[in-house]
């Protein structure tokens, strides 16, 4: 949590189920790992919605009879945030919602757009009057000002105007609509339960409410979902898909099956990986918790070195201690990370982490295990160096502080106190994921963040330094 990038939004949304309320909490407590800063839901019951929103977890906010009992309605949708384009305020929740021309409607977005700023002001000189800083909002106003006859007309006029990475799904008095951007940078999938329908960030949110997993909402699709069944089109230009394979290594769920893969077990073949690069002779492999285990289990395969939870994780840091800042950045691993003695004490040890953001976590992580006693701390990483920010929907620091953007691997080896520093290069993760060789003129994924090389053009950000979203 401390020195890692953030998956921005998690979105669920379901129509035709008695307890719409509570399968949403349920799916939103699922998706909890895209975000951990706040959650909303909107339902809706014929014309009439009801929202909740509150800061903190799921559990803790939308699990009361009061607050699922005011969420009335067959259909709703719900959103979970760790933090979004804008400022961290109260103002800056999702679902968004509206009384447009055509009656109410709420949306719910994961992923960043890439022209907020032009349209934003756009919007503002034709009189829009934002009440957020969100980039979600420019949606909402641009389905509002559209001239088209009908909602899903004017929604795929709005979707045609606006750049980026964006998985939408919307509520309005006659059903959901669900869709994904032309690149298909963050996930999007549809499940059943029962006569109901889901969507969803990742299939661990269908999964938790005994939904069966029927597809993937595809690049560019739009589906409409209405008491007269499911309705799919494709109303936008293609594009070569881009979808973002940091989703593999790090942010989604380990049991979630996106785009045709199981997540956990691409996680094992990039340690598979690893260990074909990078072999190292040890005693031991230890996985830094959680995101490591499954690519550590991996190169322990592969090498036949034994694996042992040499890190134990306390699961229990609350969110007093998740705030931003570099104090608590710098405390925290210690309250997060212990190392186990039994399995450290006098061994060779190789370390698996899935990436090194900052390096501040690394390097107290690697001090820690030689307290422990280790004779030799060898750190291999499960993703190239990060050397780029995301505007896709990640939460990043500056280039400037991503440390593998400031300095070379031995430089970084020193910085954290390693013996021996590795990443698996960007063909090998090519190779983990989908057995075959990265396109170097067109890549399968965005890699953006390990290339930087990005593959949907930054509008706001070209010719001058114009921040992101810096309103
Ligand atoms: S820049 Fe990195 S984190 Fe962002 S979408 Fe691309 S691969 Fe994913």
């Amino acid at each position: 949590m401390f020195d890692k990038l953030h998956e921005e939004c998690g979105i669920f949304t379901i129509y035709g189920s008695s307890d719409a309320a509570v399968n949403t909490a349920l799916g939103l407590h699922a998706l909890q790992h895209r975000g951990q800063e706040a959650a909303g839901i909107v339902s809706m019951s014929g014309e009439n919605f009801s929202a909740h929103f509150a800061e903190g977890l799921v559990a803790d906010n939308f699990t009361s009879k009061r607050v699922i009992k005011k969420l009335e309605g067959n259909s709703a949708i719900g959103h979970v945030r760790y933090s979004t384009a804008g400022k961290k305020t109260a103002r800056n929740s999702q679902p968004i919602y509206a009384e447009l021309s055509l009656g109410f409607l709420a949306l719910a977005h994961n992923g960043n757009l890439t022209n907020a700023v032009i349209l934003r002001k756009k919007l503002i000189n034709q009189g829009a009057i934002f009440q957020s800083t969100m980039d979600t909002e420019i949606i909402i106003h641009l389905i509002a000002l559209s001239q088209k006859a009908t909602l899903n007309e004017k929604i795929i006029d709005a979707v045609s105007q606006i750049e980026g990475a964006f998985s939408l799904v919307i509520i309005h008095k006659d059903g959901i609509i669900a869709l994904r951007d032309p690149h298909g940078v963050r996930p999007l999938v549809l499940g059943k339960l029962g006569d109901a329908y889901v969507v969803a960030s990742e299939t661990c949110a269908l999964d938790i409410i005994g939904a069966k997993f029927e597809r993937d909402i595809v690049n560019g699709e739009m589906v409409n979902i209405s008491k007269d069944g499911i309705k799919s089109q494709k109303p936008f230009a293609k594009k070569p898909s881009k979808f973002c394979i940091f989703e593999y290594v790090y942010f989604a769920r380990p049991d979630s099956i996106i785009e045709g893969k199981h997540v956990y077990e691409m996680r094992k073949n990039i340690g598979i990986e690893l260990a074909r690069e990078i072999g190292i002779d040890a005693d031991v492999i230890v996985p830094v918790p959680d995101s490591g285990v499954p690519s550590a289990i991996g190169y322990a395969m592969e090498s036949k070195i034994p694996f042992e939870l040499g890190i134990i994780r306390n699961h229990y840091v609350g969110r007093t201690f998740i705030e931003p800042t570099d104090r608590i950045r710098h405390f925290g691993v210690k309250l997060k990370h212990n190392a186990n003695l039994s399995v450290i004490k006098g061994k060779r040890v190789i370390l698996i982490d899935d990436s090194i953001v900052r390096g501040t976590t690394s390097k107290k992580i690697v001090q820690m295990i030689r307290d422990a006693g280790a004779k030799e701390v060898h750190m291999l990483i499960a993703s190239p160096p990060t050397i780029a920010p995301c505007f896709y929907g990640v939460d990043t620091p500056d280039k400037k502080d991503l440390i593998a953007s400031q300095m070379s691997v031995e430089e970084i080896r020193k910085i954290i106190g390693a013996d021996r520093l590795d990443y698996i290069s960007i063909d090998g993760l090519y190779r983990a994921i989908t057995n075959s060789k990265r396109n170097e003129k067109n890549p399968q994924y965005c890699d953006a963040c390990f290339s930087d090389n990005y593959p949907i053009r930054l509008t706001d950000k070209v010719g001058e330094a114009i921040p992101l979203f810096g309103i």
